[in-house]
């Protein structure tokens, strides 16, 4: 039988294996390594500008928990999970790994004692005494660094809505609008897959601003993809069908209702409305939206829910 202490002693060292990652991805370690050259410490170490001894044990540690492979001259090379993490991947993970396991994000959890103690969510309100919103609004390279995390949660999600979504009949539909939508990576793989569309991305001004890193003009779909900025807790453009893509996990049940009744204003009865998100499955099944419940209520007042939970929210919007 597997010694119980084991699991505990991985959980309680779990942390290493996040900060390593995170230390690696600031320090530009797989941005210059390949799969397909081994390259020594010292190497690197004069490409990245750091101490060539102390690297070494960085990529060891790396190749200890599968970003690398080490060879028996000490030289290392990517492996297809550490190629994840190089910023030109076409499904990187780079900004996920910078925005979740980055100062802020770590800031932020340290509030999680208090925050279960007296039950008022939003580790970073309490640290930085603002939302995480407000702050990005604020910080630029934070608020660039946030969305393009979320475009790499859209590499695999966007794949995974369009797949959910193959038996239902587009035909009828015109204009699709993703409310909350970021760079536009969700509007874009539907557009890609049903040629007749329109779409539309709905976030905040300041991010759809960020026009060098929108999905529409990189993919050449600039006239089927339009991107308006506006407050989803005030008005959003009329549509066809409208998604809604790891949006309602961030905000408490009032608020949730509010975002789902604006919507419910601007469309008819009959319109068509997709929630993508992590659903919280039943008590004895382990599942990582019980994990990222907590990261929500660190970060914000948001939280994951049960697809009950979700049926009493759209009743109660109407
Ligand atoms: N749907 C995207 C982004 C999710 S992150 C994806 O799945 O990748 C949540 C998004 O909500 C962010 O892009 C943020 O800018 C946006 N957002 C937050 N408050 C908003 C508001 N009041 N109105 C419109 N968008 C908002």
């Amino acid at each position: 039988m597997p010694d119980p202490a084991n699991e505990v002693v991985d959980l309680v060292f779990g942390r290493f294996r996040g900060q390593v990652l995170y230390a690696s991805t600031v320090l530009g370690v797989f941005d210059h390594l390949s799969n397909d050259r081994d390259v020594e410490a010292a190497e690197l170490a004069s490409m990245i500008n750091a101490d060539s001894s102390l690297l070494y044990r960085l990529l060891r540690a790396l190749a200890t928990i599968g970003l690398l492979s080490e060879n028996e001259n000490k030289a290392f090379r990517l492996t297809a999970a550490g190629a994840l993490l190089r910023s030109d991947h076409p499904r990187s993970l780079r900004a996920m790994a910078l925005v979740t396991q980055g100062p802020e994000a770590y800031a932020a959890w340290k509030h999680l004692v208090p925050i279960i103690r007296d039950g008022r969510p939003d580790g970073f309100r309490r640290e930085f005494g603002v939302t995480i919103w407000d702050y990005a609004k604020a910080n630029p390279a934070y608020r660039a660094l946030f969305n393009q995390a979320m475009t790499s949660h859209s590499t695999v999600q966007t794949q995974l809505v369009t797949a959910a979504l193959r038996s239902f009949d587009f035909s009828a539909i015109s204009t699709i609008c993703d409310v909350g939508g970021g760079h536009g990576h969700l509007v874009c793989g539907l557009l890609q897959a049903y040629p007749h569309l329109a779409g539309i991305v709905f976030d905040q001004p300041q991010v759809v601003a960020e026009t060098d890193l929108l999905w529409g003009p990189k993919l050449g779909l600039a006239d089927r993809c339009r991107y308006l900025g506006g407050d989803m807790f005030r008005e959003v453009p009329p549509a066809d069908l409208y998604t809604l893509k790891m949006i309602l996990h961030d905000w408490s049940d009032d608020d949730c209702i509010r975002i789902l009744s604006t919507i419910r204003r601007a469309s008819s009865a009959s319109v068509n409305l997709f929630i993508a998100g992590v659903v919280i499955p039943g008590p004895s099944e382990p599942h990582f939206a019980k994990l990222l419940d907590v990261h929500m209520m660190c970060m914000q007042s948001g939280r994951e829910r049960t697809t009950n939970k979700y049926a009493g929210l759209l009743s109660a919007a109407g």
